[in-house]
């Protein structure tokens, strides 16, 4: 990685995150930190929170770090049915000591259950509360696969940052 910066330092930066996971029966159907009523959840190393796997790696990016596999890889048993909120209070705290903080974030869910509508509301503060932004900073939309691809839940997030 080159040092020098032909850009001002100040300029905002933006991150892409993505993620995709396999809903399995049995596990906890865990979405931006809040449990939805579901009979299947994301399977996956820590709690399988695909939402946040794609929120932290939009961070991570924006601020030029590591990706989340990277940090907190899934062959470490510390990471076994963690919360990821963790990972993002990590990333969120990488950004800090670089200088930099959250601006905004808008994020999609794609998955035929759970159904987020109903949730999504409260969906977007527990995200606005995550990451220490206003409400309206923070957006996140459902969308479904008609039924073409009901065994897995896909999460894409990006996010602006800047100047702390
Ligand atoms: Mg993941």
């Amino acid at each position: 990685m080159t040092t020098s910066d032909p850009v001002n330092s100040d300029a905002p930066r933006v991150g892409l995150g993505w993620d995709r996971h396999r809903l399995e029966a049995g596990r906890p159907c865990m979405l931006g930190g809040l449990r939805f009523e579901c009979d299947r959840g994301p399977a996956g190393h820590s709690d399988g929170d695909a939402l946040l796997h794609a929120l932290c790696d939009a961070l991570l990016g924006a601020a030029g770090l590591d990706d989340l596999g990277t940090m907190f890889p899934d062959t470490d048993p510390l990471w076994r049915d963690a919360p990821s909120r963790v990972f993002v209070e990590a990333a969120t705290a990488a950004l800090q000591t670089r200088g930099l903080r959250v601006l905004s974030a808008d994020l999609v869910v794609v998955c035929d259950a759970p159904r987020l509508s109903p949730r999504r509301a409260e969906l977007r503060d527990a995200l606005a509360i995550l990451l220490d932004l206003p409400a309206d900073r923070v957006n996140v939309k459902g969308k479904t696969t008609e039924g073409r691809d009901p065994d897995w839940l896909e999460a894409q997030a990006v996010v602006l940052v800047g100047p702390a």
